[in-house]
């Protein structure tokens, strides 16, 4: 099952689905770190993005509403590291022309891209602040805090990214969506300020890097857990939406949240601190505008990214392009 097909399942279906809590970040946990990534901001852009924080907040999701709609949309959110090789952090080049002349961009877009992605969004935020352009700072700062939070996702690096290939079909929505959804209100998520980022572009494969180190954790628990727990005591059922799931249980849930140690915890933070830094980055190298008098209406509840040619869009059955 693909990955653009497994995401439109969960949306559509989530009474049939079989393969508890699956999903990304969870909405719920794009939401908590964009928003959060706001109150990380120095006063002359604070104010800005306080005044639309609701926006920023429910448009974190965005990107992944776009994967039923736009083509080439769902690269943009995870790397399969691994079908690279042992050393694909090494052997990979860091940029993105470069990474395209060695494996060309068909193969590159058939693993995944997310951390050139993040480095190119950020270019088009540094522009849109450059031009102050409200509605495009707006987009594209909702759009920035999505990717850099999916680069943060361990299953973000990995072909294995749903456990399907070591019989732990599931566990994707169990790290992103179910963890933080129970335990996310007891962490420290405090960040302190947003710093200047000098080199975006390895920024971002730091995050990757690091959450790809954590693989072998997420899915061992799980195995570990999994064979001490009968599969009656494994999962429960909840009422969602006048529906009824099934769902890792509490107290398995509890069992790997504790042995994973505070590694969603960090990883959220470090997803929310590195938003925020972004951002700060984008404004500074776009000139430092005064955000002040950009302040006014959202914009129009679209799923678009905005203008420019940087979204193919997928073809409708009728033919016609989505607008
Ligand atoms: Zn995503």
């Amino acid at each position: 099952m693909n990955r653009y097909f497994l995401c439109c399942l969960l949306f559509l279906c989530i009474e049939f689905n079989s393969t508890p809590d699956s999903g990304f970040w969870g909405f719920f946990g794009h939401k908590k770190i964009n928003r959060l990534a706001v109150f990380t901001l120095p006063p002359e852009m604070i104010g800005f993005y306080k005044h639309h924080i609701r926006y920023i907040t429910e448009k974190a999701v965005n990107p992944d509403m776009r994967r039923y709609i736009i083509e080439d949309e769902g690269p943009r959110h995870y790397i399969d590291l691994d079908v690279y090789g042992e050393n694909a952090l090494d052997s990979l080049p860091k940029w993105w022309e470069d990474a395209v002349e060695k494996y060309s961009e068909d193969t590159l877009m058939a693993y995944g891209i997310v951390p050139w992605h993040i480095y190119k969004i950020k270019n088009y935020l540094t522009t849109a602040f450059r031009s102050q352009d409200a509605d495009q700072i707006l987009r594209l700062s909702a759009d920035l805090g999505h990717y850099v939070a999916d680069s943060h996702v361990p299953l973000h690096t990995t072909k294995n990214y749903n456990g399907q290939l070591t019989d732990q079909v599931g566990i994707h929505g169990f790290w992103e969506s179910r963890l933080p959804e129970l335990f996310s209100d007891d962490y420290d998520l405090f960040t302190g300020k947003a710093s200047y980022v000098e080199d975006p572009q390895m920024r971002a494969w730091e995050a990757i890097s690091a959450a790809h180190a954590a693989i072998d954790s997420v899915l061992r628990f799980e195995q570990e857990l999994t064979n001490r727990f009968d599969e009656s005591k494994k999962y429960g059922f909840e009422e969602r939406s006048a529906r009824t799931v099934r769902v890792y249980s509490y107290d398995f849930s509890n069992a790997y949240h504790r042995k994973l140690d505070g590694m969603v915890e960090r990883q959220m933070k470090s997803a929310i601190k590195m938003t925020g830094d972004l951002w700060f980055t984008s404004w500074v190298d776009g000139g430092q505008p005064d955000l002040d008098p950009l302040m006014g209406e959202p914009p129009a509840d679209t799923l678009s990214p905005g203008r420019g040619p940087l979204f193919r869009l997928r073809k409708h059955e009728s033919g016609e392009d989505i607008k």
